[in-house]
């Protein structure tokens, strides 16, 4: 039986390492080789520029979907021009990742359609690029986990599990009403993370609706002390993307939402003034 040739016995190595990539443009690549348009060394580099590049393709998409960033929503897809009120350069410094090392808190706040999932998402992917872990949850599904997890007696293993993530979204904040115990469980886990890891929240609402949102003054206030110290808080009034082709069949009266961002009339603990300059400087 004849050796294999150097090329075939590249080959096999290649399905051994599982270089699929690789291996798929073998042939190509050797031609090109043969034909003078590349040298050995320029070779070996499109072959493994290849396999790194899909191999960070899958990298990440295996981080998204264990994350549940189903929707892929990007900072380049975009449009800031739609959104005035908007500060392009907070947002791409937020792109920067500093806040998820200090692990802080980011508040995007606004009526429907702003563009607040869409920047949450956006700054989530750009974490996972980066190499962090991160988990993307609406507050009401956020809830029913933690809710199910206390009723399976595994509530501290599923707190551990949200702790994992270096940076938690929690979209939806004030969409629905929240019950007083899954106010208590959301809390369980904020105080748990509270500088240890960093947050982005989405609200339509208000700081001083959140008694109102969480169904008790008293959690309503632990929860802006924890989420607001260190916090950076980002509003914006505009126009909803939704809408931009229908806005005139909106009535006037549905097309903002009464919001309050100072924070509720409750008692707060001592750090609170902190946060509330953390909030307004950032
Ligand atoms: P919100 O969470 O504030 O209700 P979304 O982020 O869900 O709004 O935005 C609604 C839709 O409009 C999404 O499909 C989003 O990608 C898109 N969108 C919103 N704002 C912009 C924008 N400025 N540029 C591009 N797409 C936008
Ligand atoms: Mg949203």
């Amino acid at each position: 039986m004849n050796a294999p040739s150097v090329l075939e016995r590249v080959r096999q190595h290649l399905v051994q390492l599982k270089l699929v990539c690789s291996l798929e443009v073998l042939d190509d690549t050797m031609s090109r080789v043969e034909q003078g348009q590349l040298s050995v060394l320029e070779a070996i580099d499109v072959l493994l520029s290849d396999e790194c590049a899909n191999r960070e393709t899958r990298r990440i998409k295996a981080a998204r979907m264990s994350g549940r960033l189903t929707q892929i929503k990007t900072l380049e897809s975009f449009d800031f021009s739609f959104q005035p009120s908007l500060d392009r350069t907070r947002i791409l410094t937020l792109a920067q990742l500093g806040f998820i090392e200090r692990h802080q808190c980011v508040h995007l706040l606004g009526p429907p359609g702003v563009g607040k999932s869409h920047l949450a998402l956006a700054l989530g992917m750009e974490a996972i690029k980066a190499g962090k872990t991160v988990y993307y949850t609406s507050l009401t599904d956020l809830i029913a986990t933690l809710t199910k997890a206390e009723r399976e007696d595994n509530l501290v293993t599923r707190v551990r599990y949200f702790n994992r993530a270096a940076l938690l979204i929690v979209d939806e904040v004030g969409y629905l009403p929240i019950s007083s115990s899954g106010a208590n469980l959301f809390f369980q886990l904020v105080n748990s993370r509270y500088e240890k890891g960093a947050m982005i929240l989405t609200s339509n609402r208000g700081f001083k609706e959140w008694g109102e949102v969480f169904g008790d003054n008293v959690i309503a206030a632990a929860l802006l002390d924890r989420l607001l110290h260190h916090a950076v808080v980002i509003e914006i009034e505009g126009n909803s993307y939704r809408l931009r082709e229908h806005a005139d069949l909106v009535p006037d009266s549905l097309k903002g939402i009464h919001r309050q961002t100072e924070k509720p009339a409750v008692k707060r603990r001592g750090r609170s003034k902190k946060a509330t300059a953390a909030a307004k400087g950032s």
